[in-house]
């Protein structure tokens, strides 16, 4: 399936200068959502993954049925103070200025086998942020995998320690 004429691009959105991927037209079209999901499931079933961390907000999105469907747990990764039990938190730069990412303390257990499911693959730093909170826990992160990857940011070369698979990219 040509999954990328379901996503539609917004210019100068949220900046001047962004050509936004907007994945809200490929999640309402059903055939589309549901092939995104199961090439997703294909890619990670055979990885003995025991648990899904998807980062706030759209990783929830892709996240979730992922995990549903391989039948494992979903983890949250979201910005500060949203979490409400003890967390870890990682800060990361960004062009202007830094991002924290937190996690609960007690979501990975120690040894555990974890994929990271994403919309979207820019500078990698949200990816970087997330890995190293699994690490921090004591988890293994032994797939990342997202729709789009915007090639021209290289984000895949902060991530050389991983796998990274996309399903389109730009
Ligand atoms: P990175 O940390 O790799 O620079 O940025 C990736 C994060 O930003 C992802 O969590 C993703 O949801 C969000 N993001 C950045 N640009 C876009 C975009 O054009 N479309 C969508 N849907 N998300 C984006």
């Amino acid at each position: 399936m040509d999954l990328r004429k379901t996503i539609r691009e917004i210019e100068n959105f949220p900046k001047p200068g962004i050509n936004f991927k907007d994945i809200t037209t490929l999640m309402k079209d059903g055939d589309a959502f549901r092939y995104t999901i199961d090439e997703f499931i294909k890619a990670l079933k055979d990885k003995n993954v025991d648990v899904i961390v998807g980062p706030e907000a759209r990783g929830f999105l892709m996240g979730t049925p992922v995990a549903y469907g391989l039948g494992v747990g979903f983890v949250p990764v979201r910005k500060p103070g949203k979490l409400p039990a003890e967390v870890e938190s990682y800060e990361y730069g960004l062009e202007y200025g830094s991002d924290t990412l937190e996690i609960h303390k007690d979501a990975i257990k120690p040894g555990q086998r974890v994929a990271i499911v994403d919309d979207l693959l820019a500078t990698g730093g949200t990816m970087e942020a997330a890995a190293k909170l699994i690490e921090n826990l004591g988890g293994e992160v032994v797939s990342m995998q997202f729709l789009i990857e915007l090639e021209f940011l290289e984000g895949r070369d902060k991530l050389t320690k991983y796998e990274v698979n996309s399903l389109i990219k730009y």
